[in-house]
């Protein structure tokens, strides 16, 4: 049988084995796909090892996105630019990788009918999730995309890599001062009880807050929004779905429903 796996650390949290069995179900494919927890160290081996036994690919999630984005013979355009991958495919040709990440996210925010074209977006956070969506949020059209970040040189070095684009970058307090209609959390504030330093003057403003955070409880981004009259208040279930019907398709060739996993999985958190 065809095997896949999640490769990360920790992973015992990781929803990716639920998912892809229900769309394999749902597609009537036969596969198997399976949670792996990976040492330090050992990411290498681990690929290696599936390769040798029956693997026809593999997503991977923190910390090994980077590393798996170096072992890859091939690359999307869109892995090139994020610099890290979150889906491997073993070819006779080697392994390619891609990032299915900022199509779940676009593809989450259409099924809410949030329009990205000529829409100004505030993307908070500067690492590795900030980095996988810019592309295709870029490619939605908007009319600017500021990347707003604690580091702000992270933001800055995002931005250098897209030229002559609507994109730009700054810090909480420069984002504070101007408004934005969509805002997105990228950063890891998310039910750690942290709250993030922007204002409710800028929340106030938006039609969107999107956390690509999700949990039983909303985060307190999202909390808040809420509370602030925000219209569209939406967590990052929905990319988690997104993102992994994404990579079956690349797969299997066969683009799974998401909406009937998502809501067998939002009942599972609640
Ligand atoms: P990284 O560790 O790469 O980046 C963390 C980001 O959060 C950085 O921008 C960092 O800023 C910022 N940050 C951390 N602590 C604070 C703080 N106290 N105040 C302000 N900013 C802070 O993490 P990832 O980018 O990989 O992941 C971010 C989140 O996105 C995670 O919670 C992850 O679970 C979620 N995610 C969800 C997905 C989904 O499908 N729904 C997919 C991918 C990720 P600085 O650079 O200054 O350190």
């Amino acid at each position: 049988m065809d095997q896949y796996r999640v490769f990360g650390n920790p992973i015992a949290q990781s929803k990716s084995p639920f998912i892809h069995q229900h769309f394999a179900q749902q597609t009537e494919q036969v596969i198997n796909y399976q949670s792996e927890l990976v040492e330090a160290g050992s990411f290498v081996d681990a690929v290696k090892n599936l390769i040798a036994n029956h693997g026809r690919g593999a997503n991977v999630t923190a910390p090994f996105k980077e590393e798996a984005f170096a072992l890859c013979d091939h690359l999307s355009l869109r892995a090139k630019l994020a610099g890290a991958v979150n889906t491997l495919v073993f070819t006779d040709q080697g392994i390619y990788g891609d990032t299915t990440d900022g199509l779940g996210l676009v593809n989450d925010l259409r099924r809410h009918q949030v329009g990205l074209k000529n829409s100004r977006i505030l993307l908070l956070g500067a690492g590795g999730a900030a980095k996988g969506v810019v592309q295709a949020l870029l490619e939605q059209q908007p009319l600017s995309l500021t990347i707003a970040n604690r580091t702000v040189s992270k933001a800055l070095q995002i931005v250098k890599q897209y030229e002559n684009m609507p994109i730009n970058a700054c810090s909480f307090e420069e984002a504070n001062n101007q408004s934005f209609d969509i805002i997105i959390n990228a950063t890891s504030v998310g039910l750690s009880g942290n709250s993030l330093p922007i204002s409710d003057e800028l929340l106030m403003q938006a039609m969107t807050c999107y956390d690509m955070v999700y949990g039983k409880t909303p985060t307190l981004f999202l909390q808040k929004a809420k509370q602030l009259g925000v219209r569209n208040v939406i967590d990052g279930l929905g990319m988690l779905v997104g993102q992994a019907a994404e990579s079956f398709n690349i797969w299997r060739n066969v683009m799974p429903n998401v909406t009937p996993v998502l809501n067998k999985l939002r009942m599972e958190l609640k």
